[in-house]
């Protein structure tokens, strides 16, 4: 058995290299369902590095222009299990004529859009990482991408994603805030809740005792529902209303629209069945009625400390000198779907911030040690299945 103190792999991974390529990546203007450009970036850039690959049909039930992207790199040895990469190729909005600026080792846009740091910073290190692997002759297994398409708005193209493409069985996401070294076993459940509340409609001049205010029901059955922090790891929100049409008619109907989350699944059914009693029984008592609709957003995870997918993450941050953190999320993210499909998957942290702003930054240092990691999980995932 050999013990070794640090990555021979993350040595190789050239950090000037990985910067020009990110920064070339982030001008690729390819938001949400217009992933073609990047597709085609990664059609051309991923058989240089030994890959072959094929798209599923996702971006069919959504409009887009490309589905999700599965390639594949048998490695130099195939007695190892496959270990795959994912992350999304979409960004959000606004992205045209963006700008990468580099200022005291950290890299934002310049003002005016995102940076798409979430998540161009995991691609270009996933790519610098395979090219440093196979430029310095580390021996490695098969490894995969898992590559989605429409991630931003609600995890579509992962939901959709052709999973009987998928070699691999485990594998990691570098899709989150903290620091390299961030290692994220638990995600939540969530579900979406719509409640169609109904009155009666009339005019307030004409008819008025013929109303019956659906706002007032809703309002009634807002004003005793619990939201917000229910307790430590389960969430609540109502985000939309819709409703009324006139200022002078009394509303007939009215939608409002929430989700819970928890790490929980009791609890989360426990918070959703509130909702559900309290807005029930205002419109009991208002005379009004009420159409409850729960929908499922996606499945919760909790990956146990002893998984190999989490000892070689430990392992690997501390090969390449990074402390590593073992933390949790209420935040969604295709983690979530690519579980509940069967993929044993954990988020790692790469340090970008402020995502979804015209604030958004990543600095070089988690940048580079993006790729480093990336390339010292490779490394280590081979060294612990050789040495079994
Ligand atoms: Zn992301």
């Amino acid at each position: 058995m050999t013990t070794k103190l640090s990555s021979c792999a993350a040595e190789q991974v050239n950090g000037e290299r990985l910067l020009d390529l990110f920064l070339e990546l982030a001008k690729i203007n390819a938001p949400s369902t217009k992933e073609q450009l990047v597709a085609d970036y990664l059609k051309k850039a991923l058989p240089e590095l030994g890959f072959t690959l094929e798209f599923d049909d996702a971006h069919k039930n959504f409009d887009g222009e490309v589905g999700n992207l599965i390639a594949w790199h048998e490695g130099t040895d195939s007695s190892i299990p496959p270990i795959f990469f994912s992350t999304h190729m979409d960004t959000v909005l606004p992205t045209e004529g963006l700008k990468p600026v580099i200022k005291d080792g950290v890299i934002h846009s310049d003002g005016t859009t995102i940076l798409g740091a979430d998540d161009r910073a995991a691609l270009a290190a996933y790519l610098e990482a395979i090219r440093a692997i196979i430029e310095g002759g580390i021996p490695h297994g098969p490894i995969e991408f898992i590559l989605t398409v429409n991630e931003q708005p609600g995890l579509v193209g992962a939901r959709y994603l052709d999973y009987s493409k998928a070699k691999s069985k485990t594998g990691y996401i570098f899709d989150s805030s903290g620091d390299v070294g961030q290692i994220i076993l638990k995600g939540p459940y969530s579900s979406r809740v719509w409640f169609e509340v109904e009155g009666n409609a009339a005019h307030i001049a004409l008819n008025s005792e013929e109303g019956n205010s659906a706002i007032l029901i809703a309002a009634e059955g807002l004003s005793n529902m619990k939201l917000g922090q229910i307790e430590e790891g389960t969430l609540a929100n109502v985000g939309i209303i819709n409703g009324g049409e006139l200022t002078s008619i009394i509303p007939g109907s009215v939608t409002v629209a929430g989700e819970v989350r928890s790490f929980s699944k009791e609890k989360l059914d426990a918070q959703l069945k509130h909702m559900e009693e309290v807005m029930q029984k205002a419109a009991e008592k208002k005379g009004g009625k009420v159409k409850i609709k729960v929908e499922k957003k996606y499945l919760g995870f909790d990956i146990p400390k002893e998984d190999i997918l989490v000892k070689t993450a430990l392992k690997a941050a501390r090969n390449i000198h990074v402390n590593p953190y073992l933390t949790e999320t209420l935040g969604g993210a295709d983690t979530n779907v690519l579980n509940e499909n069967g993929l044993t998957t954990i988020t790692l942290g790469l340090g970008f911030q402020n995502i979804h702003s015209f604030r958004e930054c990543i600095s070089v240092e988690n940048l580079v040690n993006t790729g480093r990691l990336t390339a010292a999980l490779i490394e280590q995932w081979y060294e612990n299945h050789k040495e079994k």
